[in-house]
């Protein structure tokens, strides 16, 4: 009888949601077929005949790892003119000297990846030849690399998706950050630094395309009273109710609402005449006091209501930004002097001479 303890591969139902990144060697099938040197050679052909998928046979002797023969090589062995003659009734040792050949050896703990790119790195005349896998001392079992290679793949399809999965959530992080970068802090609209760069990019490409460039300042009336009537807590919370609301008032994607400074809102307006624009601004106004947002302490209505001032320019190498965001500022003033509760633009032209920018006003 065979001194072999020979057994199913260790984990036959192994699946791929089994492996991972750290999966080592002993995750793998691998096949438990010590026998000792002095077995005869046909012994040895009815142990690979019962079990057709063992890779090949580990050699022990007076229980030290003495070699490994695989499939492949006992076959050939044994195949040649007078193979069976020769090896059939000897010892496996004899046909084991004939056919050694280099043995990978590898610890249990090995990586799957690592023990691949070992795998892979032999000869090419070895690429075929099963790994001694040593999974405690002295105790060897045997690695078809097929199913190493296989696991391997699967690994790679693993880690692959994992990449995507990694990408994702950074590119999720990734827009978190820039709208926490981008975006005021109380009310949720974009913050100064967004207002000034978007400008900036709207300014130069309303210039490349000769068009409209509009800015609307909403500053809230009396919001000095109203903090001091109901609190700063409430002022807060009118300050993200205001904000809302202008959003809402403002309906093309490229419209910019940012909050400017303290209770100061600012709208950017691309390709948008001062009549549209002064339109926007109504269209805020109503829709901040249809809020109804009681602030018994105005001086101009019963409710929260919002000056604005508006600017026009077709914006050219004539002009800079900070004249438009001035002169729309120049007619926020204007509409706080004459009455707050309204809004009031113009329309900013070519100078002939640089001191005077600024055209008549239109006013609503
Ligand atoms: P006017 O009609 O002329 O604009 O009067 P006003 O009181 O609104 O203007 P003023 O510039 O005198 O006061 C603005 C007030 O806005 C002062 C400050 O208490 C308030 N404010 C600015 N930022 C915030 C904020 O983040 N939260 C709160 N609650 N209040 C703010
Ligand atoms: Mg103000
Ligand atoms: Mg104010």
């Amino acid at each position: 009888m065979l001194n072999a303890f020979l057994s199913l591969p260790l984990s036959s139902n192994r699946s791929q949601q089994d492996l991972c990144l750290e999966s080592t060697l002993r995750s793998l099938s691998l096949h438990d077929c010590q026998i000792e040197y002095h077995q005869l050679g046909w012994e040895v052909t009815q142990t690979l005949k019962a079990n057709p998928l063992l890779p090949g046979v580990i050699l022990m002797k007076q229980g030290q790892f003495t070699g490994m023969i695989s499939r492949r090589r006992f076959l050939e062995y044994m195949s040649r003119p007078y193979g069976l003659e020769l090896f059939s009734k000897r010892p496996i040792e004899c046909l084991y000297r004939s056919a050694e050949t280099e043995t990978l050896i590898l610890n249990g703990d090995t990586l799957i990846v690592a023990a691949a790119r070992h795998s892979l790195q032999r000869a090419a005349e070895l690429l075929y030849e099963p790994i001694v896998v040593e999974v405690a001392p002295q105790v060897y079992r045997l690695l078809d690399v097929h199913e190493l290679l296989i696991a391997q793949s699967q690994i790679h399809e693993l880690a692959t998706e994992l990449l995507t999965q990694l990408y994702t959530h950074l590119e999720a992080a990734n827009q978190q950050l820039l709208r926490l970068a981008t975006s005021d802090g109380l009310t949720g609209v974009a913050n100064r630094h967004r207002f000034d760069s978007y400008l900036d990019s709207c300014w130069h490409q309303m210039q490349a395309s000769n068009s409209a460039l509009s800015l609307i300042l909403c500053d809230v009336d009396f919001f000095k009273k109203y903090n001091d009537t109901y609190g700063h807590q409430a002022g807060d919370d009118t300050l993200r109710q205001v904000a809302g609301a202008i959003q809402q008032a403002v309906q093309r994607p490229e419209d910019l609402v940012a909050r400017y400074g303290g209770e100061e809102f600012a709208v950017i307006l691309p390709h948008t005449s001062l009549e549209g624009a002064l339109q926007v601004a109504e269209r805020i106004r109503l829709t901040v006091k249809a809020l109804k947002i009681a602030h018994v302490c105005s001086e101009v209505s019963e409710c929260i209501t919002l000056s604005l001032g508006v600017a026009t320019i077709f914006p050219s190498s004539n002009f800079l930004p900070a004249m438009l965001i001035a002169a729309a500022d120049e007619k926020l003033y204007q509409a706080k002097q004459t009455g707050r509760d309204r809004s009031q633009g113009h329309l900013l032209r070519i100078p002939r001479d640089r001191s005077s920018v600024f055209a008549p006003s239109a006013t609503s």
